[in-house]
C-alpha cells in the first residue's frame, strides 16, 4: 500500500481496467454462476455492510435470513430443518460432513472415520478429507455416470460415518439413485448428505419429478446454492440439516459477540447476500424459477439437436442444463475454442468430455455462434 492514497478517478479508471480484462457472461459455456438478477444486486447493495457473523446487531437481515431458510425449507420438503446460509457449496459440504462425524464420533468409538462419496463428486470433498481427517472412499459410477449402489455398500463398513449423493453433479448433471441411498442409509444407520449445490434450483422446477431432498426419510442433510441457479449474488449457499442436532454439534462459544454461539464456518459472513437471495426468491417464486429452469433447457435441447446435425453426441442424456459431450480431443478442443474464438468451455474427467452448462445468460444467438464455431474446430483437429 502507498503512503497517500490515489485519487477516486485514477482508482475508477485501474477499476474500469480491470473490469474489461474479466471475461463476458455472454463467452462463458463453462460456469456454474451466472449475472445475478437484477433485484439481488439492489438488495445486496442495500444490506452491503451488514456481518451475519453478530447478527444481534443486525436483526432485521437475520429475519431475512430466517425467511430464507424457511423457503427453501419448505421446496426441499421439510419445513422443521435447520441450518443457516453458507459462502457456497463448499462450506456446506465440509459443515454437513464435520457435524456427520461429530455425531458418529459421540455414539461409536473410530480410529478412522470414512465418507463413501460418488466419483463424481466434486473436489470440495477432497478439501472435507484434509480438513475433516475423514477417508474419502469413491464409489464406482455406473453407465449412466450416476453412482453403482453395488460399489456403495461395497465400500461401507463400521467406520463409515455417512454416504454422499449428488443431485446435479458438476461435471454430468446426473442425479444419484438418491433413492435407494436413502435406504442404504437407513438400514446401515448412517448419515446421507445431498449435494444439490447445483441441482437444488433446478430439480424443484423441472418437469419430471426427481426424488432428492427430505422425503427420502434417510436424507439427513442437503448443500443448495442460490448463488449458482438461484440467480442470487456471491457468496450465497445454503445448508440444511433434517434435525437440529446436526448444527448442534457445530456449536463454539463466541463470548466478545451479541450473540453467544454460532454454528458457522466462518465468523464474519455476509448479510447482502442473504438480503439478495431473499429478494429474488420472492421476486421470482416458483413461477420465475419453472420459466428459468424451463427456458435453459429448451437452450439444452436447442444445442444438442445442433449438434447432433454435426454427429456430435452427449455423453448422457441431459438430466439438468450441463451437457457433456463425446468429442475426440476435447482437452485440444477446448484450448482452441479458447484461443481462436475466445469460447470458455470444460473438459470431464472420467469419461473424457467437452463440458457445457446452459446458464440464464446463455441466448439461442450464443448457441448458434458456439457450434458455428465448433464445427470449424472439429472439422481441423
Ligand atoms: N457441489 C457441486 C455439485 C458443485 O457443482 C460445486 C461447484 O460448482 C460445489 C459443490 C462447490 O460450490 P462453491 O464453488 O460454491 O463452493
Amino acid at each position: 500500500m502507498k503512503e497517500t492514497g490515489l485519487s477516486e478517478e485514477k482508482i475508477r479508471n485501474i477499476l474500469d481496467d480491470s473490469k474489461r480484462q474479466d471475461l463476458k457472461y455472454e463467452h462463458v459455456l463453462s460456469s456454474m454462476c451466472t449475472y445475478p438478477h437484477r433485484i439481488a444486486v439492489e438488495a445486496h447493495m442495500q444490506f452491503i455492510e451488514s456481518n451475519m457473523g453478530d447478527f444481534g446487531l443486525f436483526q432485521g437481515t437475520y429475519n431475512l435470513e430466517k425467511e430464507v431458510l424457511s423457503m427453501l425449507s419448505h421446496l426441499l420438503h421439510h419445513p422443521d430443518a435447520s441450518g443457516y446460509t453458507t459462502t457456497g457449496g463448499t462450506e456446506s459440504n465440509i459443515q454437513a460432513i464435520r457435524s456427520m462425524r461429530n455425531l458418529f464420533l459421540q455414539r461409536s468409538k473410530c480410529d478412522k472415520p470414512n465418507l463413501v462419496v460418488p466419483d463424481s463428486a466434486h473436489f470440495s470433498f477432497d478439501k472435507v478429507s484434509d480438513i475433516l481427517d475423514v477417508e474419502l472412499r469413491k464409489a464406482s459410477l455406473d453407465e449412466h455416470l450416476r453412482v453403482s449402489i453395488d460399489s456403495v455398500n461395497s465400500l461401507i463398513d463400521e467406520n463409515t460415518i455417512g454416504l454422499v449423493g449428488i443431485a446435479g453433479s458438476t461435471e454430468f448433471g446426473q442425479v444419484d439413485p438418491i433413492d435407494k441411498l436413502s435406504e442404504i442409509a437407513l438400514k446401515n444407520n448412517i448419515f446421507l448428505h445431498i449435494d444439490a449445490a447445483f441441482g437444488g434450483f433446478v430439480l424443484p422446477f423441472l418437469e419430471e419429478v426427481y426424488k432428492f431432498d427430505f422425503l427420502l426419510p434417510g436424507v439427513t442433510s442437503i448443500a443448495i446454492d442460490p448463488h449458482k441457479m438461484g440467480l442470487s449474488t456471491i457468496p450465497s449457499g445454503v445448508l440444511l440439516f433434517r434435525s437440529s442436532d446436526f448444527l448442534e454439534s457445530l456449536k463454539a462459544d463466541t463470548p466478545y459477540l451479541t450473540v453467544s454461539t454460532q454454528y458457522t464456518l466462518t465468523g464474519t459472513r455476509s448479510g447482502a447476500a442473504v438480503a439478495a437471495t431473499y429478494a429474488v426468491m420472492n421476486f421470482l417464486g416458483k413461477e420465475g424459477y419453472r420459466k428459468m429452469v424451463s427456458e435453459c433447457m429448451d437452450l439444452t435441447h436447442y444445442l444438442l439437436k445442433k449438434l447432433a446435425d454435426m454427429d456430435v453426441h452427449p455423453l448422457i442424456e441431459p438430466v439438468m442444463n450441463v451437457v457433456a459431450l463425446e468429442v475426440p480431443k476435447s482437452d485440444i478442443v477446448r484450448s482452441r475454442l479458447a484461443n481462436e474464438f475466445n469460447w470458455q468451455v470444460s473438459i470431464t474427467q472420467n469419461p473424457h468430455g467437452l463440458r457445457l452448462v446452459i446458464m440464464p445468460h446463455v441466448t439461442f444467438e450464443m448457441i448458434d455462434s458456439f457450434v458455428q464455431d465448433l464445427k470449424q474446430v472439429l472439422q481441423t483437429i
